[in-house]
């Protein structure tokens, strides 16, 4: 399993995700710093966000696999003017990634002022350990 590195976070989640039977495996090993998603046993194909069904070919037949923690940023903002429940940690940043294995998604962003991100940027996956649980987000590679 990929282990992502745990970055302890001061705060609550604003929206924590609605743990399923289903998806407590994720975030329960999120919260331990793994990085997985489900894999198609008929045609192979990973999916994110994990999913019962393969979206490719149908299947109910998949596997938790490890998930590259690898990508580049695709795109991204700086959110100023935050909505209530996210003000406590305005500013912030948001981004679509590309991962490695070519699977897109958007998570937050770390260093959010610091940072000097801009498209193609190398990132890679971390886990933001709020005091509820955590949420995955993206900070620039470690070479
Ligand atoms: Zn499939």
């Amino acid at each position: 399993m990929t282990q992502l590195p745990i970055i302890p976070t001061t705060g609550l989640r604003a929206y924590p995700p609605r743990r399923s039977a289903f998806t407590k495996t994720f975030w329960d090993g999120l919260s331990q710093g793994q990085w997985q998603t489900t894999c198609c046993d008929a045609c192979g194909k990973q999916t994110f966000p994990p999913r019962p069904i393969c979206p490719h070919c149908w299947s109910a037949t998949v596997s938790w696999c490890a998930l590259s923690p690898r990508g580049t940023l695709y795109s991204w903002t700086r959110i100023h003017a935050a909505p209530a429940v996210f003000a406590a940690e305005s500013p912030y940043a948001v981004g679509i990634v590309d991962l490695d294995v070519g699977i897109r998604l958007a998570c937050r962003l770390t260093d959010a002022l610091a940072g000097d991100w801009k498209p193609g940027t190398a990132v890679e996956m971390a886990v933001l350990q709020y005091e509820d649980g955590p949420l995955f987000a993206a900070r620039p590679a470690t070479p």
